[in-house]
């Protein structure tokens, strides 16, 4: 199985990719933590995309197809992945269309998760502040400032993704501020939904029928000894004098209202 999660940052995305992983055994594509590992272990891309991450900017399309393309050909991707957090614009989801059609594999379906927009900074600031009383280390990006720039970036570069993936009808909604176990519920009944709508479209994918030939009813055996030109022949001959009879009939027939003629 090969999914999308959509949805702004805070939405639950993550939480809902783990359970997909504990119940599918999928592996979970997250664009932000291969790019946070990148900017923790200063690699090149690390270098390049640290600052970006830190103000809550999108990082270069480029650069973020390329570590996705990379990361579906290793082994334990091959059997399905969850992509989280990617993509997050047209061009990125243009460029994963390029590459799905490339390795032969196709998405199952994009899972969108719908929130409010105020109870997301509600729960996103309670995230921070109970992370803070934990005595644990905040992510650079996770402070209010930051947190309204990237819904600014999801509203703008990432909601059209809704439409882009309603139009390849691969699209289903679910109530993202639902309680967690809920929203893992709802995902499940589309997945299942995805699957029974899918099949139909791999039987019109199957290869047509051969058609019929012409010379088909040739081949059948023919009947009682006629030859089936024979048979034809006569048919056609039955037919068209019965039609001259009918002909004929029709013309003599009196026409309707009027009395008919005593016969002299
Ligand atoms: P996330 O953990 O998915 O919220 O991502 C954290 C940050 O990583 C984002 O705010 C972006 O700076 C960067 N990032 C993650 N995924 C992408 C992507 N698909 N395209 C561009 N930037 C990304």
């Amino acid at each position: 199985m090969r999914l999308i999660l959509l949805g702004p940052p805070g939405a639950g995305k993550g939480t809902q990719a783990q359970h997909l992983v504990a119940k599918y055994g999928l592996v979970q594509l997250s664009t932000g933590d291969m790019l946070r590992a990148a900017v923790k272990a200063g690699t090149a891309i690390g270098r390049q995309v640290a600052d970006i991450m830190a103000r809550g900017a999108l990082c270069p399309d480029d650069t973020v197809v390329s570590i996705v393309e990379e990361r579906i050909q290793q082994p334990d991707a091959r059997k399905g992945f969850i992509l989280d957090g990617f993509p997050r614009t047209v061009p990125q989801a243009e460029a994963l269309d390029r590459m799905l059609a490339q390795h032969g594999i196709a998405l199952d379906a994009v899972i969108e998760l719908r929130v409010d927009e105020d109870a997301l900074i509600k729960r996103i600031e309670s995230r921070i502040a109970q992370t803070k009383a934990r005595g644990e280390k905040l992510r650079d990006d996770d402070n209010p400032d930051v947190l309204h720039r990237r819904l600014a970036a999801y509203r703008e570069q990432t909601a059209p993704l809704i439409a882009y993936y309603r139009r390849h009808g691969t699209l289903r909604s679910v109530d993202g501020m639902a309680p967690i176990l809920e929203v893992a519920a709802q995902i499940e009944r589309a997945l299942e939904e995805a699957e029974r709508t899918a099949k139909p479209a791999k039987r019109v994918a199957a290869p047509p029928r051969r058609r019929r030939t012409a010379k088909r009813p040739a081949e059948k055996p023919p009947a009682r000894g006629r030859t089936p030109k024979k048979a034809t022949a006569r048919a056609s001959s039955r037919r068209k004098a019965g039609d001259r009879r009918k002909g004929a009939r029709r013309r003599t027939a009196a026409p309707k209202g009027l009395p008919r003629r005593p016969r002299a």
